[in-house]
């Protein structure tokens, strides 16, 4: 999809709290090819809002993978831990708008509500705090998060691989936390806000995310952004069918560097994403010109578990 001016604007959007593996590098792979295709721009931007987790030496690992594989990127926006205040100011005008209330629920209290959100655990909140006196908040002495209230609508949007996807607010999400006790912005508040300023039209994920559209999207309408396209792609699965995790170290990028030349590594990866007939070694440019958002639609029709990886890939 092209913003207004016409421009294609994709991102990469990796979590900086580990080597990239090739689960990681499958949605990289794709958002950087769909914009190059495009002739778009590409931007660069690390998820560090865990500041626990994550580190500046995995960020740096990070760039140098997607580099060594030819996926550059023109622009490197501002991580999102050096961003509070532009995070603030949007949670402030959710406020001042009456749209957010304290929660003072603690951990135990939302998990005995028992009914986690489809796609990330998080819990279909009842509206505990929604309307709770100003004494009865000042009784807690203790400091809230905050609770976007959310109306009683289906969202319904098409994504570009997993096709026509709807959710209900209240009833599948709930009012959602954007702002954690400890002052934390949260992932659903930060990346619809740097989407949004960045000028983002195409959005390129793995599919657990795709639970989190609804919420974004409409954030996205509070704040007055425009909407990305979407494009959730299944999880990359080992041979065997198991899910990929950061524990399997033989899958990072770093490791495979030292194994295969990249252009193997594009040919193992676009074959698994549909757009190759065979596994062989292929250089990105020519990956570019077999990239297609249908190819990646109908493979991932086909394996609705994930995408999985050649056997060859683990034999190396
Ligand atoms: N930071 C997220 C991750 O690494 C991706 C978020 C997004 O692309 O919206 O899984």
């Amino acid at each position: 999809m092209r913003m207004e001016n016409g421009q294609i604007v994709g991102r990469f959007a990796p979590t900086p709290s580990g080597q990239m593996h090739l689960g990681n590098l499958f949605a990289g792979l794709l958002a950087w090819l769909s914009v190059r295709s495009q002739g778009g721009k590409m931007i660069l931007r690390m998820e560090d809002l865990d500041a626990e987790r994550c580190r500046e030496a995995y960020a740096d690992s990070i760039r140098r993978d997607l580099l060594w594989l030819g996926l550059d990127w023109d622009e490197e926006t501002q991580p999102q831990s050096q961003r509070g205040e532009i995070y603030q100011r949007y949670f402030v005008g959710l406020k001042e708008r009456g749209l957010l209330y304290p929660c003072y629920c603690t951990r135990s209290q939302l998990h005995a509500i028992g009914a986690p959100h489809s796609s990330d655990g998080t819990y279909v909140y009842p509206g505990t705090c929604r309307d709770l006196t100003p004494e009865a908040q000042g009784s807690f002495g203790r400091r809230p998060a905050w609770r976007v209230r959310v109306p009683d609508e289906t969202v319904f949007f098409t994504d570009g691989v997993q096709g026509a996807y709807q959710e209900n607010l209240l009833k599948d999400c709930g009012d959602f936390v954007v702002r954690r006790a400890d002052g934390i912005f949260v992932y659903q508040l930060a990346v619809v806000v740097d989407d949004g300023l960045a000028g983002v039209s195409e959005v390129v994920r793995g599919a657990d995310l795709l639970g989190s559209v609804a919420r974004q999207m409409y954030l996205q309408r509070l704040f007055g952004f425009v909407k990305p396209e979407y494009y959730h792609i299944p999880m990359a699965l080992a041979p065997d069918g198991r899910r990929l995790s950061k524990r399997d170290g033989d899958l990072s990028l770093a490791a495979l560097r030292q194994k295969m030349p990249k252009e193997k590594l594009l040919g193992f990866l676009g074959f698994a994403a549909g757009l190759l007939p065979s596994s062989e070694a292929i250089s990105v440019e020519e990956l570019t010109k077999a990239f297609s958002w249908e190819k990646v639609a109908r493979i991932a029709k086909e394996n609705p578990e994930g995408l999985r990886l050649p056997p060859e890939l683990i034999e190396v």
